[in-house]
């Protein structure tokens, strides 16, 4: 491109809107449209088309999403239209196993009925969520959801920044966020470095159908190679996310389904009667990956972007969510007071916000997975007696309750189910 021509399309071709938000996943697209519920015009942009992320078959993953990430998407409008999809978390029971030996009498539960708010949470299918997300970005007037196109470039100046994407446009904000998920192109640009590594894990993930009914009571068994999640989904169905070696995983993944299922069944247990495969199989490579900071000159990292973490607690999108809460009420209450919302002062009361909760929960997933992936005796008789003691004690089994269910800490108002 020539100088003039470069000239006419900064000055008349960029688009321009309050926010710019780089990558359209769960987090992105849940924040495009907080940040909409604030009165802030909004151009969101993910790289990859949008027919293939509403694709039913894009990701196999199921979310445990906690009673304050609901009551989030229930302050957005967002509820409505997944509710009758979605399964209550009733019931959480967490203990040891080894393949082929079943449970270890040692079992924390979990009871929502210690809290008074109601289920803990509630499971739901990413081919609901993500297109129904897709579908509310399109009906939100504001936001600009740019499909298929990815961000090559970006550029800080005292009042904005600016983005080129790959087919030469550009976008101007007074405030760019990166929910580009983990090796964010964003953090990167702006000279933010992680902290993390692999667990030499890969996730499982896949739907089961079983011959009992589940009555909504998840299950954790903590195996040698890693942990065995098994999520009540909608009818005689379950999501599993099933922890082995990455070596491990890769062999199991691509075997028959007869085969599979002869892999799982020994760690699955028979408690829900017969089981077979009801959905398209995954695979997830697991590491820890913390952003250094959570924000830089005129830029905030939310989601994965800013943490991405093991999935043992089920937390990595609740936080999230969480990071949406509080960067969306700080930036409106900004607005609202008539201050830049993009100057560093105020992006710091964001960062202060979350970072003490991100650093807790990022220690919290690596503690328990090393604690708990191995077969040393020693720490299986500990960790077994430690699960034994909290189930001993209700007043503890009742703070982690809430604690999973989003109910504890400083909470941003979305977050307690109320507007912006
Ligand atoms: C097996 C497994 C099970 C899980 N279960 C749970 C659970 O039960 N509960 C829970 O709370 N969490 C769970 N999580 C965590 C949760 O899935 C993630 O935290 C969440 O999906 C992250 O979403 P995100 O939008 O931040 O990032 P991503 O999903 O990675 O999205 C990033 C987006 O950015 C776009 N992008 C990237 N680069 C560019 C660019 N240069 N230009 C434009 N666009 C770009 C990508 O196309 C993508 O759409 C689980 C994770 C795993 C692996």
């Amino acid at each position: 491109m020539d100088n003039a021509r470069r000239l006419f399309h900064l000055c008349f071709m960029t688009k321009r809107t309050d926010i710019l938000i780089i990558g359209g996943g769960l987090n992105g697209a849940t924040l495009a449209l907080a940040l909409a519920s604030g009165g802030f015009t909004v151009t969101l942009i993910d790289g990859r088309p949008r027919e293939i992320r509403a694709d039913p078959a894009f990701d196999g993953r199921s979310y445990a999403l906690a009673h304050a990430s609901c009551a989030m998407l229930r302050a957005l409008g967002l509820w409505e239209g997944l509710r009758d999809l979605a399964q209550p978390i009733l019931d959480i029971k967490v203990s040891d196993g080894r393949a082929g030996e079943g449970p270890s009498p040692f079992v924390l539960e979990f009871d929502h009925a210690e809290i008074e708010e109601g289920p803990m949470g509630h499971m739901v299918e990413d081919r609901h969520l993500r297109p129904h997300l897709l579908d509310a970005l399109d009906a939100t007037p504001g936001i600009t959801a740019l499909s298929g196109r990815s961000v090559t470039a970006q550029s800080v100046d005292d009042r904005g920044v600016s983005v080129t994407l790959d087919d030469g446009s550009a976008c101007r904000a007074a405030l760019l966020i990166g929910c580009d998920g983990r090796n964010s192109g964003t953090a990167r640009r702006a000279g933010i470095r992680y902290t993390g590594w692999s667990y030499g894990q890969t996730a499982l993930v896949t739907a089961i159908a079983h011959g009992q009914p589940h009555n909504g009571i998840a299950h954790q068994f903590f195996m040698p190679e890693g942990p065995l999640a098994i999520l009540p989904l909608r009818g005689n169905r379950c999501s599993i996310v099933w922890t082995e070696s990455d070596a491990d995983a890769a062999r199991i993944n691509p075997l028959p389904p007869e085969e599979y299922l002869a892999h799982l069944r020994p760690r699955f247990g028979d408690f829900l009667g017969d089981i077979a495969l009801a959905g398209e199989r995954f695979t997830y490579p697991l590491s820890l990956s913390l952003a250094q900071s959570m924000i830089a000159p005129r830029l905030a990292l939310c989601g994965d972007a800013a943490h991405g973490m093991h999935p043992i607690a089920g937390q990595g999108l609740n936080a999230g969510l969480k990071d949406i809460a509080a960067l969306a009420e700080v930036l409106t209450d900004a607005q609202r007071r008539g201050e830049d919302f993009g100057r560093s002062d105020v992006l710091e009361r964001y960062q202060q916000w979350r970072r003490f909760d991100i650093a807790s929960m990022a220690l919290a997933t690596d503690t328990f997975n090393r604690l708990f992936s191995n077969d040393n005796p020693l720490l299986r008789g500990l960790r077994d007696l430690g699960l034994g003691a909290v189930n001993a004690l209700p007043r503890l089994r009742r703070g982690f309750i809430r604690e999973a269910a989003g109910l504890t800490g400083d909470r941003p108002r979305l977050l307690e189910g109320r507007p912006l």
